[in-house]
């Protein structure tokens, strides 16, 4: 839940949804659109498919028990390297390594390393970093004061320490507690270092939802997959192509997709957001249908 979400906006979700699934058996025996309406607003709707799938492979796979080793973790939908690694390290203080947007310019500054960041080489050299820092079994011993505080805490600290200290644009290096290791810092390189990649180009696309009201009553539609947000009701939504006309396209995607005929009435919002590499405006009207 945490990802890409604030602590905050979290809390009352993950409330909610521990009260609903307190187990993962019970997770496990729930209905996908169940867990998807607890999530309803968190966003990123992956993660609760991928939780929901992950809590049933545990189950039918390794006897409900929650897999302890790497491999095995990373094998799960959804869990990639940093999880597997966050997992395995908070949860069963495995040696485990773990790199991720914090501690990869920590690491990145440490090592003075101002390739790209996001590059195949880099991210090779930060990981091996990384396990090194843990006393993962391929990098033998850890250092030794790593070693008192077990790879949990030792990753833990170090995530705070770039989300706290180390930040992206003010590291405060003269209260840093590994000033002394840290190349960048040696070089005066800090605000150089890491090297990030041109942010991608955005693309503008327009949406129109058409809320058609009978009484009380709102046409829904779910959305299938294949679509984003798949799984989710939503009124009908469609991005209009470039030169077409807005009604024209709304109106037809209503009756292919349901059989009504519809008026679009009036606008009666308008949304801008982001989702990905879209910043999408999004346009709201009434409509009935005939
Ligand atoms: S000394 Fe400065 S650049 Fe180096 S790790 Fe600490 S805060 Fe970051």
């Amino acid at each position: 839940m945490l990802q890409q979400t604030t602590v905050a906006a979290v809390i009352p979700y993950f409330e909610r949804f521990l009260a609903r699934f307190p187990t993962l058996t019970e997770l496990a025996a729930g209905e996908e659109s169940d867990v998807l309406r607890l999530w309803e607003g968190l966003g990123y709707y992956s993660r609760a498919r991928n939780l929901h799938a992950a809590a049933r492979q545990i189950v039918a796979e390794c006897d409900g028990q929650f897999p302890r080793d790497l491999d095995e973790l990373h094998r799960l939908p959804g869990i990639g390297r940093y999880t597997a690694g966050a997992i395995a390290s908070f949860a069963f203080n495995a040696p485990a390594p773990i790199v991720e947007a914090n501690t990869q310019r920590l690491y990145a500054r440490l090592l003075g390393d101002d390739r790209e960041l996001k590059g195949t080489a880099t991210q090779r050299t930060l990981w091996e970093f990384a396990a090194l820092l843990v006393g993962a079994p391929s990098h033998g011993r850890s250092p030794s004061t790593m070693e008192d505080f077990g790879p949990g805490a030792v990753n833990q600290a170090l995530m705070d320490l770039g989300a706290t200290v180390c930040t992206p644009t003010a590291p405060n290096c003269p209260a840093c507690p590994v000033v002394r290791w840290c190349a960048a810092s040696a070089a005066h390189r800090q605000h150089e270092i890491p090297r990030l990649a041109a942010r991608p180009v955005l693309t503008d696309l327009e949406d129109a939802t058409v809320a058609i009201v009978d009484g009380p009553r709102y046409l829904l539609r779910r959305r299938p997959t294949g679509e984003r947000w798949a799984g989710l009701w939503d009124f009908p939504r469609y991005t209009i192509p470039e030169g077409q006309g807005l009604s024209a396209v709304v109106t037809a995607g209503v009756l292919q997709q349901t059989g009504l005929q519809i008026s679009l009435g009036p606008q009666v919002a308008e949304f801008k957001h982001g989702v990905t590499r879209y910043r999408i405006t999004l346009r709201c009207f009434r409509g009935r249908w005939n």
